[in-house]
């Protein structure tokens, strides 16, 4: 595991409530294996503190909607209408979910033209990718945009995640990556694979 704000690896397990301050309990606060979350539970219950950047990271992935009076949490699983990702030089993924249909389409980067490759995913395959998405690849604490002017020419990209009642999260860059880039490109080769364009 790696911290989804800064790529950091110096990650130390958050202990909550009050325990007792042995020797051992010390030293691995000192080598950074745990962080004294303190008695009230953080929002999201953050399994990590990061060492090198301060945040509190590895919430669960909770989504939260107000119905009258009361806030609800809401599973991903359940509300998550489509998946959008497109970076230059890389096949634009298109995922949709519509009547209970989910259908995916993968449009060939580059000049020639090449028909889009489309299939039906099934139920199964698009929780598999929503799970990997926010349970490994912390996609729910990724930052809205990620610029690098020293890297003007790294490309653009944009991954947008859209939800039941018109919400949508967005995050793009120019140049400027997150630290689970490849592995959100990992996860989409297999589909770029079968569909056997690049
Ligand atoms: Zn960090």
């Amino acid at each position: 595991m790696k911290c989804p704000f800064c790529g950091s690896t110096r990650l130390g397990h958050i202990i909550y409530g009050l325990p007792d301050y042995t020797e051992e309990l010390i030293r691995r606060i000192e080598n950074e294996e745990v962080y004294m979350g303190g008695c009230l539970i953080m929002e999201g219950y953050p399994e990590y503190h990061c060492y090198a950047c301060g945040q509190n990271v590895g919430k669960r992935p909770a989504f939260y909607a107000r119905r009258g009076e009361k806030r609800v949490i809401e599973d991903y699983r359940r509300i998550a209408t489509g998946i959008h990702f497109s970076y230059d030089g890389f096949p634009e993924i298109l995922m949709e979910k519509k009547n209970d249909q989910i259908r995916l389409e993968l449009r060939p980067a580059g000049p020639d033209m090449l028909p889009p490759y489309e299939r039906l995913m099934t139920q199964t395959e698009w929780d598999r990718l929503l799970d990997l998405l926010y349970t490994q690849l912390y996609v729910h604490e990724w930052g809205g945009i990620y610029v690098d002017r020293d890297n003007p020419d790294g490309g653009r990209w944009e991954l947008t995640i859209t939800f039941t009642e018109d919400r949508k999260r967005v995050h793009r860059g120019i140049g400027g990556f997150p630290p689970y880039w490849e592995e959100l490109k990992a996860a989409f080769l297999p589909l770029i694979r079968e569909a056997g364009i690049s």
